[in-house]
């Protein structure tokens, strides 16, 4: 009788905003987006296409600019001897492999790369996973729990926040850089948890600034909590041959717990790694879900990233020349009055302009102009910091770099004066 009554009983009402792809609102947020640029007679910043590599230069729209949106900060993105490392993998191992490493996918390459991961941070083993984003929502998702607790900055990529969510720990964040702060929460919180992990990022990408490692690594021991360094931007640039925060600040690599990186940006490759003792890497191998259920790095990503860290330590000119041309864009920005926030200035400067509108129309204009900038908007930081975000890298130039800040000075200038 039940399944006549289901059979015959009225569908429910249901609204229609709640079947339509376009009432959902992450749809009304990109619809407004275009409707405020439209007004301000300014094209969508966002899905440019470069038709080449994208290095210190990228040709958009049939034309070359001078580039600072992409995190190719040692050059190796279009490197031969990268490319030949991809080209050889592809002759050697197909183009996929066509299953999880767990079962069938494993390639020599994997282990390789691995190993030197695991030797650049002195770390006992690492794994590599297919995504940046993947490795730190997998990684934070599987280890912790509801009993446990996350403390992150404020400012944490998207991917560590929707891997603490993912885990079901409590989750706080607390403010940027702010050591202190981290400890009252500790100090308060610490006893009502079992696992408790402190995540930060080594280089933070939207100013260009580090956290002061070893007061975190201090506090973490004082609390007995885990520490987990994101270098997706500080790995390849920070320190003196490029191995990261913890080359930079002079610490062991075991002070920390988590050491996380990326392939995609100086490594010039695609997919992410952890880092660390031997148990915490073989849980993931075995059992981190997307590591697991996922399929295997393919050889011709491996193989370019293994030759990009191999060549890095190699050549640790690049790393040098990232850091003197980082140095110079953030002494002459200073120098002609721009606000580049806390930057440090090491691979990201952001040019910090008050307003969003102010923002998408420089980074329009300087298009205009052959410079490729991508500009910062609210909600991705508040309003009166919207941005210009420059990316650079070893092979930028002095002259680039002047070239650009002129021609940003006299669209500020022209901007100022009613049109
Ligand atoms: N962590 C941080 C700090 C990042 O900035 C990013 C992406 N830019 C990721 C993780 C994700 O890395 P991927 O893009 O390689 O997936």
């Amino acid at each position: 009788a039940a399944e006549g009554e289901r059979d015959t009983a009225p569908p429910a009402r249901v609204a229609e905003r709640f079947t339509r792809f376009d009432a959902h609102p992450g749809y009304q947020q990109i619809a407004m987006m275009r409707e405020g640029a439209r007004r301000l007679g300014l094209t969508d910043p966002f899905f440019k296409v470069h038709e080449g590599n994208a290095g210190a230069t990228s040709v958009i729209g049939g034309r070359e600019c001078l580039n600072f949106a992409s995190y190719n900060y040692l050059g190796f993105s279009g490197d031969p001897r990268v490319n030949r490392a991809a080209c050889d993998a592809v002759a050697h191992y197909g183009t996929s492999v066509s299953a999880s490493r767990v079962v069938a996918g494993e390639r020599p390459v994997h282990r390789q790369l691995e190993r030197a991961l695991a030797d650049a941070y002195r770390a006992e083993d690492a794994v590599a996973f297919v995504s940046g984003h993947a490795t730190n929502v997998s990684t934070l998702g599987y280890l912790l729990g509801p009993k446990d607790l996350v403390l992150h900055d404020e400012y944490i990529h998207n991917s560590a926040l929707v891997g603490a969510q993912l885990s079901g720990a409590r989750r706080i964040a607390f403010p940027h850089n702010d050591s202190e702060a981290l400890d009252a929460l500790l100090i308060r919180h610490r006893h009502r948890f079992e696992r408790v992990l402190i995540v930060i990022e080594g280089l933070y990408s939207m100013d260009g600034d580090v956290p002061e490692l070893p007061r975190f690594i201090e506090i973490k021991q004082r609390h007995q909590a885990w520490l987990m360094v994101d270098e997706a931007h500080s790995f390849g640039v920070l320190g003196g041959h490029g191995l990261g925060l913890r080359e930079h600040f002079q610490v062991d690599s075991e002070a920390v717990d988590i050491w996380m990186g990326t392939l995609s940006k100086s490594l010039a490759a695609c997919g992410g790694y952890i880092a660390g003792c031997q148990a915490l890497v073989e849980t993931l191998r075995y059992l981190a879900p997307g590591f697991l259920y996922s399929v295997g790095l393919p050889a011709q990503v491996a193989a370019p990233a293994l030759e990009a860290l191999t060549l890095m330590q190699r050549e640790p000119d690049r790393v040098a020349r990232l850091h003197e041309i980082s140095r110079y864009f953030l002494e002459r920005a200073r120098a002609l009055g721009l606000d580049t926030g806390h930057s440090i200035g090491t691979a990201v400067v952001p040019i910090i302009v008050g307003n969003s509108a102010l923002a998408a129309r420089l980074s329009h204009a300087l298009l205009e102009h052959g410079i490729n900038v991508q500009p910062i908007l609210h909600p991705a930081v508040p309003e009166k910091s919207a941005r210009l975000r420059f990316f650079l890298g070893c092979d930028h130039t002095r002259q680039q770099i002047d070239t650009t800040l002129h021609t940003l000075m006299e669209e500020l200038e022209g901007s100022s004066t009613p049109r």
